[in-house]
């Protein structure tokens, strides 16, 4: 860890045991892997924090039991009270909430199972289930002073692969062989892995947003998509950028130059206080002004951390969740443009919710890279 920021446990905590109070729960049961790793440090595959007044306790197994309870002490990890589950979780869980008399808890609706809810029902006759949601997810969207800085490593890694980008997309490779050397060249620029399967796909095969690598080899005339992203300390980064193999004609051109445009317009969009919908819309009406409408596939953008793909979603309006953009968050601007038989673009940058506007994280030449 060295000199780096250590992440503020106590903080996160105390305000999620006020969201819990807010909701008027006496015991909040937080089961999100992600969401337990960014309150506490705790970074099993399995595991439980319960919140209740003035403690947070972890569940966890013999796998991760004593590993846990030696970093909560050498503060690496957050203060939590570790309880050993020896059976089944949901027997800890269910002594835990009688313990605490928590008639009324809370659970992660977007992530608890039907099936595993009712196992808890089952274990704790006469307690109140209620659902919460995005209680934590809500907190995790403005990033920290600490969780900037790593976002800030990890956007200026990506951007360096992609600036390598000319030594390692080249006519006759295929598809596959590009898409390891960008794999390699992440791990040479510090990432613990990438964030997801790197997307390399030429010509015809770009069309499809999220194409896996084939073994086509690239030929004269090919637009190429590559989109990758790394993971580094638990964040990821995630940039999209186009290559073309020789000389591309018009239609591939002026493709590519609606998609640019369509991304600046998003990016000029990004402001705290903006609804996220805006941003989408700004970049689809650029594609529609090009008669680009019909080759809109998914949404602009996504909040980015822990996750690859987080809150706040910058995409069509959603009677469920108004997100409003504010500083602190980061998110991807990533407008594209998929013409089927023909082939696509997408350009993909990581920007940072600043008082007034955005910086752009990610700072790779978004030019049309011939090869
Ligand atoms: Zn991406
Ligand atoms: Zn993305």
């Amino acid at each position: 860890m060295g000199d780096r920021l250590r992440p503020d446990f106590n903080g996160r905590i105390h305000r999620a045991h006020e969201e819990r109070e807010r909701a008027e729960l006496r015991a909040l049961v937080i089961s999100s892997p992600t969401n337990i790793a960014y309150l506490c440090g705790f970074a099993g595959t399995a595991g439980m924090l319960v919140l209740s007044p003035g403690e947070a306790r972890l569940l966890a197994d013999g796998r991760y039991e004593a590993g846990a309870r030696r970093r909560v002490r050498d503060g690496s990890m957050g203060p939590v009270e570790v309880e050993s589950v020896t059976r089944r979780y949901d027997l800890t869980l269910a002594a835990v909430i009688e313990r605490l008399r928590a008639r009324r808890t809370g659970f992660e609706a977007e992530h608890v199972t039907v099936a595993t809810l009712a196992s808890w029902q089952r274990a704790t006759p006469g307690i109140e289930w209620v659902a919460t949601e995005r209680l934590i997810e809500r907190h995790r969207m403005v990033k920290d002073a600490g969780e900037i800085a790593i976002l800030r490593r990890a956007c200026r890694g990506v951007s360096d692969v992609a600036r390598g980008m000319a030594a390692f997309v080249s006519e006759g490779r295929t598809e596959l062989e590009v898409a390891r050397s960008i794999d390699e060249a992440l791990d040479r620029a510090g990432f613990d892995e990438p964030a997801f399967p790197t997307i390399v796909a030429s010509g015809p095969n770009s069309a499809s947003p999220h194409a896996r690598p084939t073994d086509r080899r690239l030929v004269q005339g090919d637009l190429v998509l590559l989109d990758f992203g790394g993971r580094l300390d638990g964040y990821c980064g995630d940039l999209t950028r186009m290559a073309a193999v020789g000389q591309v004609g018009a239609e591939a051109r002026s493709l590519f130059e609606a998609v640019r445009e369509a991304q600046a317009a998003a990016i000029s969009a990004v402001r705290p206080g903006q609804e996220a919908p805006a941003v989408d819309t700004a970049a689809r009406e650029v594609l529609e002004r090009h008669g680009l409408g019909q080759a809109v596939l998914h949404a602009t953008g996504h909040g980015l951390g822990l996750e690859l793909h987080e809150a706040p979603r910058i995409a069509r309006p959603d009677p469920n969740h108004t997100d409003r953009l504010e500083a602190g968050m980061v998110c991807t601007i990533e407008p594209g443009a998929y013409v089927d038989g023909f082939g696509g673009v997408r350009l993909e940058d990581d920007v940072l919710v600043t008082a007034d506007g955005c910086e752009v994280l990610t700072d790779a030449p978004r030019d049309l890279v011939v090869v």
